[in-house]
């Protein structure tokens, strides 16, 4: 059986190592836990690596309410946040062309392949028709074979 183990203290949510072998601990906080309620996590023969677990163990409790902001911020695909500013428009010709400029700014040309990446995210509109309206409305041209540009 293992020496050490992790546990958190249920009243405030902090990590702390502890010797598996003990029935109860205090936390900094004052509550006293009881290890046979409690689950050990990231058991471990050696010190060093108890005080790594715990270390490890708080940031990620610490981290935890901060992750999704970050991941957001992180993910954010172009192609999506053009979609997602697409997709509140009901005038089709208006959002086809919300498209077009958005992908005009983010690679000045683009392709019917770039279109479809957003339309896979907005799930309207297929990316053939969007390039042939907005050609017959003039709202992009042609600058080579296959790429366009919004006017
Ligand atoms: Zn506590």
């Amino acid at each position: 059986m293992s020496k050490y183990g992790v546990i958190v203290c249920p009243k405030c949510g902090l990590a702390k190592g502890v010797e598996a072998n003990k029935k109860t601990t205090s936390c900094q906080c004052g509550r006293e836990i009881v290890l046979a309620r409690t689950k050990l996590m990231f058991l471990s023969d050696s010190p060093l690596e108890l005080a790594e677990s715990v270390a490890k163990a708080n940031a990620a409790l610490r981290g935890g309410k901060d992750l999704p902001r970050e991941r957001r911020s992180k993910s954010k695909d172009p192609y999506a946040s053009i979609a997602e500013r697409a997709k509140v428009i009901k005038d089709p010709i208006e959002r086809m062309r919300v498209i077009a400029r958005g992908l005009s700014e983010l690679k000045t040309e683009f392709t019917i392949e770039d279109v479809r990446k957003v339309t896979s995210v907005l799930g309207k509109d297929a990316p053939e028709d969007i390039i042939a309206r907005l050609q017959e409305h003039n709202l992009i041209y042609e600058t080579g074979d296959g790429t366009y540009r919004s006017i």
